[in-house]
């Protein structure tokens, strides 16, 4: 049990890496608030955990959501030790027809919202006293480019940088802030945004040094070990479960 008795916060849960994160925080022993967009999956969803488990509708773009869901998670299980800032968008365009609000969309969903439920969490863990954990989801895609996805590479990229300074900001208090960069996971969103051909598949596995996608219970396993004290030294870093996408490089062949 890595988690014993730790209360969690998990954004976009109802599906994909977030509800993977959520279950296996409950597994290790955590009590987990989710809060999701998406109110008929993401209540199905918590049920299916039980009573450890505990749901709330939320846009995480909304104003106040993020201090609205620490107080709702405190309410519930009485304080917060665990924020896992999961919710992502995608949106494909080309440069030259990207449009202003659907770049602005992306970055508060993904980046924004980071920041705003970063900051409420931080400060219930301040007055707290006893430290905590973030976790941010990342991805490869905030080093690599994608040339029809500016909005998710650029709020990626934030994330990373987020993740570094926020951790240098909240040592003193005890926080540790950390990163995850998954590659292609078999989710969803992975489904809309690379998977629509045969072609973009083959194309993915032979960038892929593994040769498959990955699972979402893959990405848990590292959310939870850096959510936990197996991580206790870790802070301001970004960890790439990413099939080896990352090692590849010009000598490599990716037939
Ligand atoms: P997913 O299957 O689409 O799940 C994301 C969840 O977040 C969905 O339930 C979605 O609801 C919800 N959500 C979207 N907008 C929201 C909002 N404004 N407020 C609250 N919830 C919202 O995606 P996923 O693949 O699990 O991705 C999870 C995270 O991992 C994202 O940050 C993504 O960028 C990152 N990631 C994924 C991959 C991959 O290959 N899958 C790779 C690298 C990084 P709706 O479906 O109703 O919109």
């Amino acid at each position: 049990m890595r988690l014993k008795d730790k209360i969690a916060l998990v954004t976009g849960s109802a599906q994909g890496i977030g509800a993977a994160c959520a279950k296996r925080f409950i597994d290790e022993g955590a009590f987990v608030m989710l809060a999701d967009i998406n109110q008929a999956l993401g209540e199905q969803f918590a049920a299916s955990l039980g009573e450890r488990a505990a749901f709330i509708p939320c846009d995480v773009t909304a104003a106040g959501a993020g201090k609205a869901a620490i107080d709702a998670t405190v309410q519930r299980f009485g304080r917060i030790d665990i924020l896992l800032n999961n919710a992502g968008i995608i949106h494909s365009a080309d440069f030259l027809d990207l449009r202003e609000e659907d770049f602005d969309r992306v970055l508060a969903v993904n980046l924004r919202s980071y920041f705003t439920f970063g900051q409420a969490a931080a400060r219930q863990m301040v007055a707290q006293g006893q430290g905590g954990t973030i976790v941010n989801m990342s991805s490869v895609n905030a080093i690599l480019a994608i040339p029809d996805q500016l909005p998710y590479a650029v709020s990626k990229g934030g994330v990373n940088q987020m993740t570094r300074v926020m951790a240098m900001s909240l040592a003193t208090h005890g926080i540790r802030v950390n990163a995850i960069g998954p590659g292609t996971i078999a989710t969803d969103l992975a489904r809309k945004a690379v998977m629509g051909s045969d072609e973009a598949r083959r194309k993915l596995m032979s960038r892929t040094p593994l040769k498959r996608l990955g699972e979402p219970d893959e990405v848990a396993k590292v959310a939870v070990f850096l959510a936990g004290d197996d991580s206790s030294y870790m802070t301001g870093q970004t960890v790439y479960p990413d099939g080896g996408r990352l090692a590849l490089n010009y000598t490599v062949s990716v037939d």
